[in-house]
Protein backbone atom coordinates (compact mmCIF):
# COMPACT_ATOMS: atom_id res chain seq x y z
CA UNK A 1 0.00 0.00 0.00
CA UNK A 2 1.03 3.41 -0.96
CA UNK A 3 0.33 6.48 1.49
CA UNK A 4 0.81 9.96 1.14
CA UNK A 5 0.69 12.17 4.53
CA UNK A 6 0.14 16.02 3.47
CA UNK A 7 1.15 18.32 6.52
CA UNK A 8 3.78 15.20 7.21
CA UNK A 9 5.84 17.87 9.35
CA UNK A 10 3.41 18.35 11.54
CA UNK A 11 2.08 17.42 14.70
CA UNK A 12 -0.16 14.57 14.16
CA UNK A 13 1.50 13.85 10.67
CA UNK A 14 4.76 12.79 12.08
CA UNK A 15 3.36 10.62 14.35
CA UNK A 16 1.53 8.88 11.57
CA UNK A 17 4.34 8.51 9.10
CA UNK A 18 6.22 6.43 12.28
CA UNK A 19 2.85 4.21 12.82
CA UNK A 20 2.55 3.27 9.21
CA UNK A 21 6.65 2.73 8.07
CA UNK A 22 6.47 0.38 11.11
CA UNK A 23 3.40 -1.49 9.83
CA UNK A 24 5.70 -2.01 6.62
CA UNK A 25 4.31 0.48 4.18
CA UNK A 26 5.22 2.61 1.64
CA UNK A 27 5.31 5.94 2.93
CA UNK A 28 5.31 9.41 1.11
CA UNK A 29 5.64 12.69 3.11
CA UNK A 30 4.90 16.29 2.02
CA UNK A 31 5.03 19.61 3.53
CA UNK A 32 6.54 22.98 2.92
CA UNK A 33 8.64 22.96 5.75
CA UNK A 34 10.81 20.75 7.06
CA UNK A 35 10.42 18.76 10.04
CA UNK A 36 11.58 19.87 13.42
CA UNK A 37 14.65 19.15 14.17
CA UNK A 38 13.42 17.24 17.39
CA UNK A 39 11.87 14.97 15.39
CA UNK A 40 14.29 11.80 13.42
CA UNK A 41 11.79 9.65 10.75
CA UNK A 42 12.49 7.57 8.29
CA UNK A 43 9.99 7.55 5.24
CA UNK A 44 10.03 6.01 1.54
CA UNK A 45 10.56 9.30 0.24
CA UNK A 46 9.84 12.88 1.45
CA UNK A 47 9.39 16.44 -0.18
CA UNK A 48 9.21 19.48 2.24
CA UNK A 49 9.00 22.24 -0.45
CA UNK A 50 5.53 20.99 -1.50
CA UNK A 51 2.98 23.93 -0.93
CA UNK A 52 -0.52 22.64 -1.63
CA UNK A 53 -1.68 25.61 -2.21
CA UNK A 54 -0.18 24.93 -6.19
CA UNK A 55 -2.67 22.35 -7.72
CA UNK A 56 0.87 20.97 -9.69
CA UNK A 57 2.07 20.38 -6.31
CA UNK A 58 -0.64 18.45 -5.31
CA UNK A 59 -1.20 16.22 -8.55
CA UNK A 60 3.05 15.61 -8.53
CA UNK A 61 2.54 14.75 -4.95
CA UNK A 62 -0.37 11.78 -5.57
CA UNK A 63 1.47 10.07 -8.83
CA UNK A 64 1.14 6.36 -7.41
CA UNK A 65 -0.54 6.66 -4.56
CA UNK A 66 -3.36 4.65 -2.88
CA UNK A 67 -4.48 6.34 0.20
CA UNK A 68 -3.83 10.03 1.16
CA UNK A 69 -3.98 11.21 4.78
CA UNK A 70 -4.81 14.85 3.97
CA UNK A 71 -3.81 16.34 7.42
CA UNK A 72 -2.05 19.79 5.47
CA UNK A 73 -3.68 22.66 7.35
CA UNK A 74 -2.50 26.35 8.44
CA UNK A 75 -3.74 25.79 12.28
CA UNK A 76 -3.30 26.26 15.86
CA UNK A 77 -4.32 27.30 18.91
CA UNK A 78 -6.81 29.68 20.09
CA UNK A 79 -3.91 32.30 20.32
CA UNK A 80 -3.52 31.95 16.07
CA UNK A 81 -6.86 31.16 14.66
CA UNK A 82 -8.54 33.52 16.79
CA UNK A 83 -6.45 36.32 14.48
CA UNK A 84 -5.58 34.86 11.07
CA UNK A 85 -8.77 34.54 9.74
CA UNK A 86 -7.64 35.67 5.89
CA UNK A 87 -4.84 32.83 5.76
CA UNK A 88 -6.46 30.29 7.08
CA UNK A 89 -9.41 30.68 5.03
CA UNK A 90 -7.29 31.06 1.73
CA UNK A 91 -4.89 29.11 2.34
CA UNK A 92 -7.00 26.02 3.50
CA UNK A 93 -9.59 26.28 0.92
CA UNK A 94 -7.04 26.30 -1.44
CA UNK A 95 -5.00 23.39 0.01
CA UNK A 96 -8.52 21.29 0.57
CA UNK A 97 -9.71 22.20 -3.14
CA UNK A 98 -6.00 21.17 -4.81
CA UNK A 99 -5.82 17.85 -2.58
CA UNK A 100 -9.60 16.84 -3.12
CA UNK A 101 -8.94 17.53 -7.12
CA UNK A 102 -5.26 15.83 -7.23
CA UNK A 103 -6.97 12.66 -5.75
CA UNK A 104 -9.80 12.62 -8.87
CA UNK A 105 -7.52 13.18 -11.49
CA UNK A 106 -4.86 10.30 -9.71
CA UNK A 107 -5.92 6.44 -8.77
CA UNK A 108 -6.00 7.14 -4.88
CA UNK A 109 -8.56 4.31 -3.78
CA UNK A 110 -8.92 5.97 0.00
CA UNK A 111 -8.68 9.65 1.98
CA UNK A 112 -8.67 10.67 5.01
CA UNK A 113 -9.45 13.88 5.78
CA UNK A 114 -8.64 15.61 9.60
CA UNK A 115 -11.39 18.47 10.39
CA UNK A 116 -12.08 19.92 13.76
CA UNK A 117 -14.35 20.36 16.43
CA UNK A 118 -14.68 24.14 15.43
CA UNK A 119 -16.82 23.21 12.98
CA UNK A 120 -19.61 22.97 15.77
CA UNK A 121 -21.73 25.98 16.02
CA UNK A 122 -20.60 28.46 18.57
CA UNK A 123 -24.11 29.37 19.85
CA UNK A 124 -24.67 26.17 21.82
CA UNK A 125 -21.30 25.86 23.28
CA UNK A 126 -21.71 29.30 25.63
CA UNK A 127 -22.50 28.36 28.98
CA UNK A 128 -20.16 26.37 31.58
CA UNK A 129 -22.33 23.39 31.75
CA UNK A 130 -21.22 19.85 29.94
CA UNK A 131 -21.32 20.82 26.22
CA UNK A 132 -21.62 17.07 24.62
CA UNK A 133 -21.10 16.90 20.70
CA UNK A 134 -22.96 15.00 18.43
CA UNK A 135 -21.77 15.09 14.62
CA UNK A 136 -25.48 15.60 13.87
CA UNK A 137 -25.36 18.90 15.48
CA UNK A 138 -22.62 20.93 12.88
CA UNK A 139 -25.25 21.88 10.54
CA UNK A 140 -26.93 24.30 13.30
CA UNK A 141 -25.30 28.07 13.12
CA UNK A 142 -21.43 29.83 12.36
CA UNK A 143 -19.07 28.07 13.86
CA UNK A 144 -16.72 30.13 16.76
CA UNK A 145 -14.25 30.49 14.09
CA UNK A 146 -13.05 30.65 10.73
CA UNK A 147 -10.90 27.46 10.92
CA UNK A 148 -14.19 26.23 11.71
CA UNK A 149 -16.03 27.32 8.66
CA UNK A 150 -13.25 26.48 6.77
CA UNK A 151 -12.97 23.07 7.63
CA UNK A 152 -17.27 22.51 7.50
CA UNK A 153 -16.98 23.02 3.98
CA UNK A 154 -13.76 21.47 3.47
CA UNK A 155 -16.16 18.19 4.71
CA UNK A 156 -18.29 18.84 2.13
CA UNK A 157 -15.49 19.13 -0.88
CA UNK A 158 -14.74 16.06 0.52
CA UNK A 159 -18.22 14.47 0.65
CA UNK A 160 -18.48 15.41 -2.76
CA UNK A 161 -15.55 13.84 -4.02
CA UNK A 162 -16.65 10.75 -2.43
CA UNK A 163 -20.42 10.99 -4.39
CA UNK A 164 -18.38 11.78 -7.59
CA UNK A 165 -15.47 9.74 -7.94
CA UNK A 166 -15.48 5.89 -6.60
CA UNK A 167 -12.98 7.33 -3.55
CA UNK A 168 -13.68 6.11 -0.52
CA UNK A 169 -13.93 8.88 1.90
CA UNK A 170 -13.04 9.05 5.60
CA UNK A 171 -13.96 12.49 7.50
CA UNK A 172 -12.79 13.00 11.25
CA UNK A 173 -13.57 15.68 13.55
CA UNK A 174 -10.75 15.80 16.00
CA UNK A 175 -10.96 17.05 19.56
CA UNK A 176 -7.88 18.29 20.77
CA UNK A 177 -5.22 15.82 19.94
CA UNK A 178 -1.96 16.02 22.07
CA UNK A 179 1.26 14.42 23.21
CA UNK A 180 5.20 15.31 22.52
CA UNK A 181 6.30 16.51 19.23
CA UNK A 182 3.19 18.98 19.40
CA UNK A 183 3.88 22.99 19.23
CA UNK A 184 4.90 23.98 22.26
CA UNK A 185 6.26 27.99 21.34
CA UNK A 186 5.73 30.32 18.68
CA UNK A 187 2.52 30.97 18.82
CA UNK A 188 0.80 27.93 17.11
CA UNK A 189 0.45 25.73 20.00
CA UNK A 190 -2.37 24.29 22.03
CA UNK A 191 -3.47 24.64 25.50
CA UNK A 192 -2.13 21.40 27.17
CA UNK A 193 1.19 22.28 25.22
CA UNK A 194 1.44 25.62 26.44
CA UNK A 195 0.89 25.22 29.50
CA UNK A 196 3.22 22.92 30.20
CA UNK A 197 5.72 25.22 28.78
CA UNK A 198 4.53 28.12 31.18
CA UNK A 199 4.88 25.51 34.06
CA UNK A 200 8.26 24.27 33.11
CA UNK A 201 9.29 28.18 33.02
CA UNK A 202 8.56 28.85 35.86
CA UNK A 203 9.84 26.37 37.40
CA UNK A 204 13.63 26.60 35.44
CA UNK A 205 13.26 30.54 35.87
CA UNK A 206 12.01 29.74 39.91
CA UNK A 207 8.90 31.81 39.36
CA UNK A 208 6.19 31.24 41.69
CA UNK A 209 3.04 32.65 38.92
CA UNK A 210 1.59 31.14 36.14
CA UNK A 211 -0.77 33.89 33.78
CA UNK A 212 -3.86 31.98 32.43
CA UNK A 213 -6.31 33.22 29.64
CA UNK A 214 -9.51 34.26 30.99
CA UNK A 215 -11.07 32.81 34.63
CA UNK A 216 -9.78 29.43 33.58
CA UNK A 217 -13.29 27.67 33.68
CA UNK A 218 -13.74 27.11 29.94
CA UNK A 219 -14.07 23.12 29.82
CA UNK A 220 -12.06 20.93 26.88
CA UNK A 221 -11.46 17.28 26.07
CA UNK A 222 -7.96 16.35 25.37
CA UNK A 223 -6.82 13.31 23.28
CA UNK A 224 -3.89 11.46 23.35
CA UNK A 225 -1.61 10.86 20.03
CA UNK A 226 -1.56 7.37 20.18
CA UNK A 227 -5.61 6.81 21.24
CA UNK A 228 -6.51 9.11 18.34
CA UNK A 229 -3.98 7.06 16.22
CA UNK A 230 -5.68 3.63 17.10
CA UNK A 231 -8.83 5.41 16.08
CA UNK A 232 -7.66 6.51 12.63
CA UNK A 233 -6.76 3.71 11.54
CA UNK A 234 -10.07 1.86 12.51
CA UNK A 235 -11.97 4.42 10.43
CA UNK A 236 -9.10 3.88 7.48
CA UNK A 237 -9.49 0.41 8.15
CA UNK A 238 -13.10 0.31 8.01
CA UNK A 239 -13.97 -2.36 4.98
CA UNK A 240 -18.02 -2.45 4.97
CA UNK A 241 -18.72 0.28 2.67
CA UNK A 242 -22.21 -0.37 3.78
CA UNK A 243 -21.55 0.48 7.56
CA UNK A 244 -24.03 3.58 7.95
CA UNK A 245 -20.98 5.81 9.40
CA UNK A 246 -18.07 5.61 6.83
CA UNK A 247 -19.61 8.22 5.03
CA UNK A 248 -19.68 11.31 7.30
CA UNK A 249 -17.86 13.24 9.54
CA UNK A 250 -17.18 11.13 12.87
CA UNK A 251 -15.82 12.96 16.26
CA UNK A 252 -12.36 11.62 17.28
CA UNK A 253 -11.05 12.40 20.88
CA UNK A 254 -11.82 12.08 24.32
CA UNK A 255 -14.96 12.26 26.54
CA UNK A 256 -12.79 13.42 29.50
CA UNK A 257 -13.93 16.86 30.08
CA UNK A 258 -12.22 18.97 32.20
CA UNK A 259 -11.63 22.92 32.94
CA UNK A 260 -8.52 24.56 31.84
CA UNK A 261 -8.16 24.97 35.89
CA UNK A 262 -8.16 20.85 36.19
CA UNK A 263 -5.40 20.99 33.29
CA UNK A 264 -2.86 22.81 35.34
CA UNK A 265 -3.73 21.13 38.18
CA UNK A 266 -2.52 18.05 36.19
CA UNK A 267 0.87 20.03 35.06
CA UNK A 268 1.58 21.45 38.14
CA UNK A 269 1.28 17.86 39.61
CA UNK A 270 3.15 16.31 36.54
CA UNK A 271 5.87 19.15 37.87
CA UNK A 272 5.70 18.59 41.16
CA UNK A 273 4.89 22.42 42.23
CA UNK A 274 2.04 24.82 42.87
CA UNK A 275 1.86 27.82 41.40
CA UNK A 276 -0.44 30.88 41.40
CA UNK A 277 -2.51 31.48 38.99
CA UNK A 278 -2.88 35.31 37.14
CA UNK A 279 -6.22 35.04 35.07
CA UNK A 280 -5.31 37.70 32.53
CA UNK A 281 -7.28 38.76 29.38
CA UNK A 282 -6.61 36.08 25.76
CA UNK A 283 -8.64 34.33 23.51
CA UNK A 284 -10.53 31.42 25.13
CA UNK A 285 -13.16 29.73 22.06
CA UNK A 286 -16.03 28.70 23.07
CA UNK A 287 -17.27 28.63 26.90
CA UNK A 288 -17.52 24.47 26.77
CA UNK A 289 -17.13 21.35 24.37
CA UNK A 290 -16.73 17.72 24.58
CA UNK A 291 -17.08 14.97 22.02
CA UNK A 292 -20.00 12.31 21.84
CA UNK A 293 -18.05 9.07 20.92
CA UNK A 294 -20.91 6.85 20.31
CA UNK A 295 -20.06 6.93 16.29
CA UNK A 296 -16.38 6.08 16.35
CA UNK A 297 -17.27 3.34 18.87
CA UNK A 298 -19.49 1.26 16.89
CA UNK A 299 -16.71 0.95 13.96
CA UNK A 300 -14.25 0.62 16.84
CA UNK A 301 -16.19 -2.59 17.78
CA UNK A 302 -15.39 -5.35 19.46
CA UNK A 303 -12.55 -3.67 20.92
CA UNK A 304 -12.90 -0.88 23.54
CA UNK A 305 -12.19 2.92 22.64
CA UNK A 306 -8.33 3.41 23.96
CA UNK A 307 -8.23 5.56 26.80
CA UNK A 308 -5.12 7.18 27.90
CA UNK A 309 -6.76 9.45 31.39
CA UNK A 310 -5.27 12.55 30.40
CA UNK A 311 -2.89 12.89 33.55
CA UNK A 312 -1.18 10.21 32.36
CA UNK A 313 -1.49 11.99 28.64
CA UNK A 314 0.44 14.89 30.60
CA UNK A 315 2.87 12.98 32.67
CA UNK A 316 4.17 12.22 29.04
CA UNK A 317 3.47 15.45 27.48
CA UNK A 318 5.17 17.53 30.34
CA UNK A 319 8.18 15.40 30.24
CA UNK A 320 8.88 16.07 26.80
CA UNK A 321 8.04 20.13 26.82
CA UNK A 322 9.97 20.88 30.18
CA UNK A 323 12.94 19.01 28.30
CA UNK A 324 12.62 20.72 25.45
CA UNK A 325 12.50 24.19 27.79
CA UNK A 326 15.04 23.16 29.61
CA UNK A 327 17.47 22.67 26.16
CA UNK A 328 16.05 26.24 25.03
CA UNK A 329 16.66 28.14 28.25
CA UNK A 330 19.90 26.73 28.50
CA UNK A 331 20.89 28.57 24.49
CA UNK A 332 19.46 31.73 25.76
CA UNK A 333 15.82 31.40 23.97
CA UNK A 334 12.93 33.01 25.18
CA UNK A 335 10.66 30.45 26.43
P1 LIG B 1 0.26 20.90 12.43
O1 LIG B 1 0.11 22.37 12.28
O2 LIG B 1 1.28 20.35 13.36
O3 LIG B 1 0.47 20.22 10.99
C1 LIG B 1 -0.08 20.77 9.81
C2 LIG B 1 1.01 20.75 8.76
O4 LIG B 1 0.48 21.27 7.54
C3 LIG B 1 2.20 21.65 9.13
O5 LIG B 1 3.42 20.90 9.17
C4 LIG B 1 2.23 22.70 8.03
O6 LIG B 1 3.54 23.11 7.64
C5 LIG B 1 1.51 21.96 6.90
N1 LIG B 1 1.01 22.92 5.90
C6 LIG B 1 0.38 24.09 6.13
N2 LIG B 1 0.15 24.73 4.97
C7 LIG B 1 0.66 23.94 3.98
C8 LIG B 1 0.74 24.07 2.58
N3 LIG B 1 0.27 25.15 1.93
N4 LIG B 1 1.32 23.07 1.87
C9 LIG B 1 1.83 21.98 2.51
N5 LIG B 1 1.78 21.80 3.85
C10 LIG B 1 1.20 22.77 4.58
O7 LIG B 1 -1.19 20.34 12.84
P2 LIG B 1 -1.60 18.92 13.45
O8 LIG B 1 -1.90 19.11 14.88
O9 LIG B 1 -0.65 17.86 13.03
O10 LIG B 1 -2.99 18.72 12.70
C11 LIG B 1 -3.11 17.92 11.52
C12 LIG B 1 -4.51 18.11 10.94
O11 LIG B 1 -5.50 17.82 11.93
C13 LIG B 1 -4.79 19.56 10.47
O12 LIG B 1 -5.58 19.51 9.31
C14 LIG B 1 -5.59 20.15 11.61
O13 LIG B 1 -6.42 21.21 11.19
C15 LIG B 1 -6.39 18.93 12.09
N6 LIG B 1 -6.79 19.05 13.49
C16 LIG B 1 -5.85 18.94 14.49
C17 LIG B 1 -6.23 19.07 15.82
C18 LIG B 1 -5.24 18.95 16.94
O14 LIG B 1 -5.68 19.00 18.11
N7 LIG B 1 -3.96 18.78 16.71
C19 LIG B 1 -7.59 19.33 16.13
C20 LIG B 1 -8.50 19.46 15.08
C21 LIG B 1 -8.10 19.30 13.77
Amino acid sequence: MKILITGGSGFIGMHLANRLVGEGHYVRLVDYKPLPDYVDIVVDDMDFTCDLRILDNAMRAMEGIDVVYALAADMGGMGYISFHDWEILTNNMAINLNTARAAMYSGVERLFFSSSACVYPEGIQTTNKDILLMESDAWQGKPDTIYGVEKLAAEDIYYSLAGSTDIEVRIARFHNIYGPCCAWRGGREKAPAALCRKVAAAVLQDDKTIEIWGDGEQKRSFCFITDCLDMVEALMDEENDDHPLVAYPINIGSAEGVTINELVDMIELAAGVTLERVYIEGPQGVRSRNAVLESISQIFMPHQLPQTSLQQGIYVLYDWVSYECEQAYKKGESL
